[in-house]
């Protein structure tokens, strides 16, 4: 279990991070998605003592992540690939991780194996590594010490289609049996496919957070007009949020809402409907695009408008 409590980090007078809460419960894969810059790491460091926060507090499994008596063994951590001892060999790191966590040097193997690393790899300097087998190794370091929480960040990069495939399958097994996984990505379809649960983050602030399936379902309203311009106008006054779409405007609000804007300003329409089956891509383009000016925190489950 991960709680993260109105965490703010700032940086001089620039805000990185602001006011951002949301849990990832065991037995579930969170998604946390936002463009570069959004603040994902930022967060993620947060949750694990690297980065003081300015406000706000985070916890792992109940405590903060530098109050853990041996982390390793609550939460595993892949922040940055690249961080890992470049002159020492797959199998070096991992060993010497086992040996500060108390971790039976079995446990080595096991996870070298879980991760697709053969002996030969495991020989190999780390220098020698390509981004995708340093991912695998940095993922063997989180699993080593047989966490029931995972925090990784951007954990597919470097990872040919075969490896994301891969992974995915590790973290929803991870997750089926009972871990915590919070995984970052600027791609949309990386986690689209794995995660039961999305935070959506923007300009260092939550845009969206819930079930994938409530978010995509409350995705909003694909509308158009001949006269666009006179539309989009309407629903302006009206408050709404709206956005380009290649198929028209991308609105925050149901059709309900869109449909009453549009025959008060007598607008004539020549489409309205649910834009959920454009999939996460629209939700995400209508709410990083949104962010930060009208994002406002309202409770899980429910698109910010
Ligand atoms: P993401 O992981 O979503 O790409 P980051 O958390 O890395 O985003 O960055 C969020 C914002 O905070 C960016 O504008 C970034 O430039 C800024 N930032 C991150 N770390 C620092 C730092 N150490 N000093 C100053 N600004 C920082």
């Amino acid at each position: 279990m991960i709680a993260v409590q109105q965490l703010t980090k700032r940086y001089g007078r620039h805000t990185a991070v602001e006011d951002v809460s949301f849990h990832c419960e065991p037995g579930t894969v969170t998604g946390f998605l936002g463009p570069n810059g959004a603040g994902k790491s930022t967060t993620m460091r947060m949750i694990c003592g690297l980065t003081p926060p300015t406000s706000g507090a985070a916890t792992v499994d109940g405590r903060p992540y530098r109050q853990l008596p041996n982390p390793g063994r609550t939460v595993g951590v892949l922040l940055d690939a690249s961080a890992q001892h470049a002159g020492r060999t797959g199998r070096e790191t991992l060993t010497v991780a086992a040996a500060t966590m108390g971790v039976n040097r079995r446990r080595v193997d096991e996870v070298l194996d879980l991760v697709g690393l053969g002996p030969a790899a495991a020989r190999r300097r780390v220098r020698a590594y390509s981004l995708g087998m340093r991912q695998r190794l940095g993922l063997a370091h989180a699993l080593l010490g047989d966490p029931r929480v995972l925090v990784l960040d951007e954990p597919a990069n470097g990872l040919d289609p075969e490896g994301i495939f891969w992974m995915r399958g590790l973290l929803r097994d991870f997750a089926d049996r009972g871990g915590t996984v919070l995984l970052s990505s600027h791609l949309l379809r990386e986690v689209e496919a794995v995660a039961d649960r999305l935070v959506v983050i923007g300009g260092g602030r939550i845009v969206a957070q819930g079930d994938k399936d409530d978010l995509l379902a409350g995705a909003g309203t694909v509308v158009r007009a001949r006269d666009g311009a006179a539309l989009r106008a309407a629903l302006h006054r009206a408050g709404l949020t709206v956005s380009d779409n290649s198929e028209g405007l991308l609105v925050s609000a149901d059709t309900d809402a869109v449909g009453e804007v549009a025959l008060a300003a007598g607008v004539a329409l020549t489409e309205l409907r649910p834009a959920g089956g454009g999939g996460l891509e629209q939700l995400f383009l209508a709410l990083t695009a949104a962010a930060p000016a009208t994002a406002i925190a309202e409770p899980a489950g429910e698109v910010v408008r």
